[in-house]
This record gives structure tokens, sequence and C-alpha cells, in this order.
């Protein structure tokens, strides 16, 4: 067993439940309505916890894991909204830059720039990045996904070969369903691959905390007007198993 210590959050107790499946010697206990499940993964000190939806809620969660844990990273895994043409329903993207979308306190200072930080992005360092997608691209590439979920449960999505991208996330306290919405932020920060509601605000409580961050998300819908008829189906039958299959990836336990 190393010293180091493991945070895994997700925004969904689909996602986590199977996260916390994994843990050798679970203890749980609860702190400010959230159950964080601590016990090892391939020998891996880990604290799994289910963070509940937005920034906030996101950002009492890092903390906690940091304060109460002493974690020394912090890993996210869930789901977001395509908002880049090229993604399709089932990508894997791993966030290079995280910004708060829904930040903007003009005229004090620029469009997305954090207060006091004079930051308008998160970011996660190159080697760290080709490290995770070294350790995730097989479930793509040697067909685990396929594999583990079933290609006629992923066909039932028009998933057929998912891709893995590197590239910009956007966060904030918006469930993204409509063209509208997406063209805005478009707009704004073209950039963006996808839109969710936690992975900015978990990157700047690890930046101010010098805690290593790594956010990974599963495309469960357009950003559009189905975004929210797609979203329950796909929680339920594909993104939880996605979720086990990175962590499994992250921490070589196949
Ligand atoms: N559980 C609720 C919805 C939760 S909000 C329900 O079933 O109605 C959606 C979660 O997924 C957030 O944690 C967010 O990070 C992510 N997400 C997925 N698609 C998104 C979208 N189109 N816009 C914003 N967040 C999205």
């Amino acid at each position: 067993m190393t010293g180091k210590t493991i945070g895994i959050m997700g925004a969904m107790p689909q996602e986590t439940d199977g996260v916390i499946a994994l843990l050798n010697n679970p203890v749980r206990r609860v702190i400010g309505m959230r159950s964080y499940t601590s016990g090892t993964i391939n020998g891996i000190n880990t604290v799994v916890v289910f963070s509940r939806w937005g920034k906030v809620a996101a950002a009492a969660t890092a903390a906690t894991l940091i304060h109460v844990f002493n974690v020394d990273e912090i890993i996210f895994t869930g789901v977001a909204g395509a908002i880049d043409h090229s993604l399709n329903i089932g990508d894997i993207v791993i966030a290079k830059r995280l910004y708060q979308h829904d930040m903007d306190a003009r005229p004090l200072m620029q469009q997305f720039e954090v207060p006091l930080l004079g930051k308008t992005f998160f970011e996660c360092d190159d080697s760290k990045l080709n490290k995770i997608r070294e350790a995730i691209s097989p479930l793509i590439i040697d067909g685990i996904l396929k594999d583990r979920i079933g290609a006629d449960v992923l066909a039932q999505f028009g998933i057929s070969t998912p891709n893995l991208h590197i590239g910009d996330i956007a966060s904030g306290d918006q469930f993204f369903a409509n063209n509208e919405q997406k063209a805005t932020l478009q707009a704004a920060l073209p950039t963006i691959l996808c839109v969710e509601m936690e992975g900015a605000a978990v990157a700047q409580v690890c930046f101010e905390h010098k805690v290593a961050f790594t956010i990974i998300r599963t495309i469960s819908d357009a950003a559009d007007e189905q975004s929210h008829i797609d979203f329950p189906r796909f929680i339920e039958e594909v993104s939880s198993k996605y979720s086990v299959c990175i962590i499994k990836q992250l921490y070589n336990t196949n």
C-alpha cells in the first residue's frame, strides 16, 4: 500500500455506486449531506463520493476530500453535454482547460476571470494528460468498452466506436437544453468541447490547495432540446459502466 490517497468524485449516484463497489474494506462516513466511502483499490487508499450537482456542491465536496480525507489527488468522472459538433454521444473527454462559463464580474474584470486568482481557466499539464490518455485509450482501441457494455446496448444510443478527446470544458450552474444556450457559449468560448456543472469548481479548489486533478466526462447528450430525454436512460444503462471502466484503467486493475 502506498501513502498516497486519491479522491474520486461523481455527480450521479449511479456512477459512484459502481466505483464504491470496487473498494476493498469500505468504510462509510457522512459529512455535510455527502457519503464518503474510504477503502483501497489496487492497494491505493481511495475515497469515493457523490458530490451532488453544481459548482457549490462540487467545491464543498472537493474541500472536504482535501481537508478531512487528506487526498493528494482528485479524479472526477461524470457526464456532459456536447458543445463542439465533432463530439458524439458516448465519446470521452479529458479536460485540458476548465472554464467557469457563468463567472462574469465585468466591468471589474474580464469575462470568466475568477476573482483574485487572475485566471480565466484552470489547466491540467500535458505530461499528466498524456499519462491519462495512455491509461484510458485501450477502452476504445482495444474495444474494452464495447465488451463490458455490449455493442447492442451501445448501438441503442447510436454509439458505434466512441472517440477520446482532450480539450476544453466549460462548467456552470445551468443544464444546457437548447441550441441558443449552446450558440451563446460557443461564441464566447469557441474551443469548448463539452459543458457540465462541476469540473471547473473542482479544478479551482484543487488549484488553490495545490492538489492534482483529473476531470473526465462521457458525452450523455448534445446539450440541445433533446438532452433531458437522452440523459436519464444514458446514465442508467451506459455512463455508470463507463465510470467503472475508466477508474479501472486509471488504477490498472484489469
Ligand atoms: N439528475 C438530474 C440532472 C442532473 S444535472 C436529472 O436526472 O434530471 C446533470 C448532470 O450531468 C450535471 O452534474 C452535469 O455536470 C452533467 N451534464 C450532463 N449533460 C449536461 C448538459 N447538457 N448541461 C449541463 N450539464 C450536463
